[in-house]
C-alpha cells in the first residue's frame, strides 16, 4: 500500500472535520495528523475508511484508537517539541507516530508481543523513530528514563497507576481513561507538586482494559 493523493485527500478532509466539528485547535496535532498515514496501520480491508472517525480492529483483538481520540489526547498533552513522553499502549503505532511527528521524544510500552513487533516494524518502514520501544507491562512504566514531562495512557485502567504518577515530573502533565468498562472517563492530570493533583475530568470515554503483565 502506499500513500496516493486519494489518501491525502481523504486525510485533509478528516482534518478538517477534527478542526471544524471537534474543536481541535492544537495546530500541532492537525499538522502531524495531516501527515501520518492511518491506512498504513491498519488492515488492507478497512483502508477506504481509514479517514473516517472510525476504530478499528487491529492484532490481539486490540483496537486503533479513533482519529478523535488520538486527536483529543494529543491536544490535551500540550506537547512541545523536545517533551519527553511515557506513551502506555503503542498498540499498532499510530498514535506513537503522531507524537514522534509533533516533535516529541516518544518512550512507548506495548504487553502484545504481536503489536510490539508490528509497530516496530511498520515505524521503521515510516521512518519514524520513537527514542525506545518496549515490549512489557505499562503498569511498570519506565523507571530507568523518569521523570517523563508527559504520560498519554491508551487502554483503560480501574484506578490511578501509581507507578505512573511517580514517573512523572512535577508539573507534567497526564492524560489516562480510568474506570471500570463501560463506566471509562478520560481524566488530564497535572502534577502540581509529589502529594498534590490538579485533576480534569474530560469526558466519558471507551478504551481497550489496561492488563497486567506480558503476553506473547
Ligand atoms: N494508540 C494505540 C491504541 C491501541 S489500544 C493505537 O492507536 O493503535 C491500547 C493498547 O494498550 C493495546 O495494544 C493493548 O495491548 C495495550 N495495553 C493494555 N494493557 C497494557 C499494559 N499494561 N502495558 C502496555 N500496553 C498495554
Amino acid at each position: 500500500m502506499q500513500d496516493s493523493f486519494v489518501h491525502k485527500g481523504k486525510r485533509k478532509i478528516l482534518i478538517e472535520y477534527l478542526r471544524n466539528n471537534l474543536g481541535i485547535v492544537d495546530e500541532n496535532v492537525l499538522q502531524a495528523m495531516n501527515v501520518i498515514p492511518r491506512h498504513l496501520f491498519i488492515e488492507s480491508i478497512f483502508e477506504d475508511y481509514a479517514y473516517e472517525d472510525r476504530a478499528f480492529p487491529i492484532l490481539a483483538q486490540q483496537t486503533i484508537s479513533h482519529p478523535s481520540t488520538v486527536a483529543e489526547q494529543s491536544e490535551l498533552l500540550q506537547v512541545t517539541t523536545g517533551d519527553k513522553i511515557l506513551e502506555i499502549g503503542t498498540g499498532c503505532g499510530y498514535q506513537t507516530a503522531v507524537l514522534v511527528e509533533m516533535g516529541a521524544h516518544v518512550y512507548t510500552i506495548e504487553r502484545q508481543k504481536d503489536l510490539y513487533d508490528f509497530a516496530s516494524k511498520k515505524l521503521r518502514e515510516l521512518n519514524c523513530r520513537p527514542k525506545f520501544q518496549i515490549f512489557g507491562d505499562g503498569f511498570e512504566g519506565l523507571p530507568t528514563f523518569a521523570p517523563f514531562d508527559k504520560v498519554i495512557v491508551t487502554c483503560g485502567a480501574e484506578t490511578l497507576p501509581v507507578e505512573l504518577l511517580k514517573q512523572l515530573k512535577i508539573g507534567g502533565i497526564m492524560v489516562i481513561p480510568l474506570g471500570k468498562t463501560d463506566e471509562q472517563i478520560l481524566y488530564r492530570l497535572t502534577k502540581i507538586s509529589e502529594r498534590e493533583i490538579e485533576t480534569e475530568e474530560i469526558g466519558p470515554c471507551k478504551f481497550v482494559p489496561m492488563l497486567n503483565k506480558t503476553n506473547s
